[in-house]
């Protein structure tokens, strides 16, 4: 056993000082007001191509349910009949398959592009920024640019000011009110929606509609702006699991850049040491969220490139090289790649992975599409009418058949049935359906009786197009009664 000699040192005491009663009660508040941001307007690369996008995909959206396919709309998801035209196609409900194929070639392609280039969903198609762009640009030709907005803003209420003001929302409503009324028309056909909003006589669902999604167009675009990218978007949350190190994002090249500081075109940086930056505070200017990007990564971040794109018409004014803010690599910036090494390090294992499950996903889907049966068929037993004997002696069960003509032709099919000795159709054996129509046929089917055990059996509809290049089997049970 050890016993320790050593002495144990005396406590300290230390004394407690009394806490002032107030100091426990302060309040702290966690709510911040949102600052209005006031983007300044800016011209480059990446500005035009942000404009070609928002032409792009405005083009599409506010055109396409005008555009005619034969004698219907081309492009219309009836709800009601629940028919839906893409072009030559025409899906039912139980080509769900195809939309979720749709769905994860969308996901896939959003995982790809961004481990690629970041979010450039987000700066140049997402609808939040094409929208913000959109009604932005109104707000600068009636309001003016940045510092004329803000100075309207702080202004005391005068008769310019409530023109200005007016004519701004005014022309915000307009474009909503279309937009809604464009988004209702490719689940309505668009024409007949448009003679229904000139004599003002919607439906409670048109109505509805249309005005939901130009006030959400409004709300969204107007104000929210910024903070519906901030607070409301998942993908700002979870798009840094789809970084790494060799994702192309919008980035300071602080090496380069500091220190910052004021200077003029004299001075010599080394003597006054200084970095590229000039501290003019144009980036943030620009930034349609609001921040710094001189603060390094950031998930507010929407990789729009307007900071990459003001810096550079900064550092051509000073006389320095471009790219002091720019899309470049973590990889590039710390290994001071050159664009073509930056560039080869994008096929990484990860966007090869991602590439080749999309690629097969978009073949399957395609190919799939592409040999479909122009047709379907939904066999449902007649509930109402177990079994029962007729009056020739056979034993006889009733079936309804949906047949769906998912082609532009009128169509006529032939049916038929086998599974069972002695099993017949008594009922027309031949349908005809018109295009993209379905039609409900009761079919009345027969075995003789006695040659067949008591029970449930298992018998095959055959149903062809009379082309007979197409045939669907679709299985049922018929019923013998004890
Ligand atoms: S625009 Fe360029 S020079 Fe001006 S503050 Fe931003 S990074 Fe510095
Ligand atoms: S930091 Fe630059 S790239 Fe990011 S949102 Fe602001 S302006 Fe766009």
């Amino acid at each position: 056993m050890c016993m320790s000699t050593d002495k144990q040192e005396p406590k300290k005491i230390i004394p407690i000082q009394a806490v002032p009663a107030e100091a426990s009660e302060e309040m702290v508040s966690l709510y911040a007001a949102a600052k209005k941001i006031y983007p300044r307007s800016v011209e480059g690369i990446f500005a035009y191509w942000r404009w070609v996008m928002v032409a792009i995909t405005q083009i599409v959206f506010y055109g396409l349910p005008w555009v005619e396919w034969g004698t219907r709309q081309a492009v219309l998801f009836d709800l009601e009949a629940r028919r839906f035209y893409i072009f030559g196609l025409v899906l039912y409900p139980q080509d769900f398959i195809y939309l979720t194929g749709l769905l994860v070639i969308s996901a896939l392609a959003l995982f790809l592009f961004t481990a690629v280039a970041g979010r450039l969903w987000c700066g140049y198609a997402c609808p939040q920024t094409v929208y913000s762009e959109i009604f932005l640009w109104i707000e600068r030709k009636i309001e003016g640019d940045r510092s004329a907005r803000m100075r309207l803003d702080d202004a005391d209420f005068s008769l310019k000011k409530l023109s200005k003001k007016t004519y701004k929302h005014m022309a915000w409503i307009v474009l909503s009110l279309w937009t809604g009324f464009t988004f209702v028309g490719y689940f309505t056909p668009i024409q007949e929606l448009f003679a229904t909003a000139l004599a003002w006589n919607f439906g409670p669902w048109q109505f509805f509609w249309v005005f939901f999604y130009a006030f959400a167009t409004y709300g969204n675009a107007g104000f929210m702006r910024e903070q519906v990218c901030k607070y409301m978007c998942p993908y700002a949350r979870f798009q840094s699991a789809m970084f790494d190190h060799d994702t192309l994002i919008v980035t300071y090249d602080a090496e380069r850049g500091e220190p910052r500081g004021p200077r003029s075109k004299k001075t010599d940086l080394a003597v006054a040491n200084l970095g590229a930056c000039v501290d003019c505070t144009l980036c943030v200017q620009v930034c349609p969220t609001g921040i710094d990007i001189r603060d390094g990564l950031q998930y507010e971040c929407i990789g729009c490139g307007a900071c990459a794109d003001v810096c550079d018409t900064v550092m051509e004014k000073v006389g320095y090289a471009k790219g002091l803010v720019r899309y470049t690599t973590q990889n590039a910036m710390a290994n001071k790649w050159t664009t073509q090494q930056t560039v080869m390090r994008v096929l990484r294992p990860r966007v090869l992975v991602y590439t080749s499950i999309l690629m097969a996903i978009i073949i399957a889907v395609g190919v799939s599409l592409a040999v479909r049966t122009p047709f379907k068929v939904d066999v449902v037993r007649d509930r109402a009418t177990l079994a029962r004997i007729t009056e020739d002696g056979g034993i006889e069960n009733v079936y309804r058949l949906q047949v769906m003509n998912a082609s532009e032709k009128d169509k006529t099919f032939q049916l038929s049935v086998s599974g069972m000795q002695g099993l017949k159709i008594e009922t027309e054996t031949e349908v005809k359906v018109a295009s993209a129509q379905s039609h409900w046929v009761v079919l009345r089917v027969t075995i003789p009786y006695g040659s067949a055990e008591a029970g449930s059996h298992k018998i095959v509809f055959d149903i062809q197009d009379a082309s007979g290049n197409d045939v669907i089997h679709e299985k049922s049970v018929f019923i013998v009664p004890r």
